[in-house]
């Protein structure tokens, strides 16, 4: 069988589908990367995922080649950071989908790399209120996915040993080790999780879940154990673990950034019952963020961001709000 024909979004040439065997009815095989793609524009280097549609913008695009169109010193290292992630069996995954344009993780390394080339981590980070960037006196050390950016940054690799070790301490097995999206080490103003979210909700898991206890155990993280498993949110409760662990006696801060729709309705009020069930203080806090509050702190953003960003519809919202 062979999929719908499509006209290329950016060139309008026709895409003619490969052949392919189908797993169930006239499905095709989900596309697993850009190989995998049925109908690709070689030209462009762009492939679409396989939905049976003639509609090429209802498809997900998975690019050849996903970091091609960004200045060479925002692609240089990404291949070589995500390539030491911390979580052993997604890592192969993960490098197929961070080629796919709806990337969570592309977006994170994109924009968290450029604020780190610019040094304007902590300028961005303080503007939208998070304390241990407020009281910062330097940009902090980074890590993606548990991994040191740049790659061989010794104070990065310490960061990164320290984050094992913690996660070693709360018993997490060591090829499924916990990535936080991103973690600042600003030094003695504290450490900064950040929990980033795109197309996708935070994840919830139902109580019976059972590798909650591993979170919640032995801690004072948390003040009200009920109310954190009424909220579901099983993906912040370990950020929060997590970070409450490795910060030790300094402040820190657990991020959760998104668009406004995580923060709204029903995601609202599960929020809200997490934000309950924490041990915070004045020095342990949780933030929510969003992209518009986020992006328009970020001081003179060059043309290509602003495209990128366009094109990978965070700023939709965006602009909307501007
Ligand atoms: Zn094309």
């Amino acid at each position: 069988m062979k999929l719908p024909t499509l006209t290329c979004p950016s060139c309008s040439q026709t895409i003619v589908s490969d052949e392919y065997q189908p797993v169930s009815g006239k499905r095709a095989p989900n596309a697993q990367g850009y190989l995998s793609c049925l109908r690709r524009c070689e030209p462009c280097g762009l492939g679409f995922s396989n939905a049976f549609t003639d509609q090429a913008d209802k498809l997900q695009r998975i690019h050849r080649d996903p970091l091609a169109s960004l200045p060479a010193e925002i692609q240089a290292g990404a291949c070589e950071v995500l390539g030491q992630s911390l979580n052993d069996i997604n890592r192969s995954s993960k490098l197929l989908k961070f080629a796919s344009e709806g990337s969570e993780d592309h977006l994170t390394w994109v924009i968290f790399r450029y604020l780190q080339i610019q040094g304007q981590l902590r300028e961005v980070l303080s503007k939208v209120g998070v304390g241990p960037a407020v009281n910062a006196q330097r940009e902090p050390t980074m890590l993606l996915w548990g991994s040191p950016v740049p790659a061989r940054n010794a104070s990065g690799r310490a960061l990164s040993n320290q984050l094992v070790q913690m996660l070693e301490r709360i018993g997490e097995l060591k090829n499924r080790y916990s990535e936080p999206d991103v973690l600042l080490d600003f030094g003695e103003t504290g450490v900064v999780f950040i929990e980033v979210k795109h197309l996708s909700g935070n994840e919830v898991k139902d109580k019976s879940y059972p590798n909650w206890p591993r979170y919640i155990k032995n801690t004072d993280a948390f003040k009200d154990i009920n109310q954190l498993l009424d909220s579901g949110l099983y993906e912040l409760a370990r950020n929060w673990r997590v970070a409450y662990g490795l910060a030790g006696n300094r402040p820190f801060a657990v991020v959760n950034l998104g668009p406004q729709a995580l923060f709204e309705a029903s995601n609202q009020t599960r929020l809200e019952l997490f934000k309950q069930s924490l041990n915070q203080s004045t020095v342990k806090e949780f933030d929510a963020v969003t992209w518009p509050d986020f992006l328009n702190a970020i001081a003179s953003p060059p043309n290509w961001l602003d495209e990128y960003l366009d094109k990978r519809l965070v700023k939709r919202e965006w602009k909307h709000k501007q």
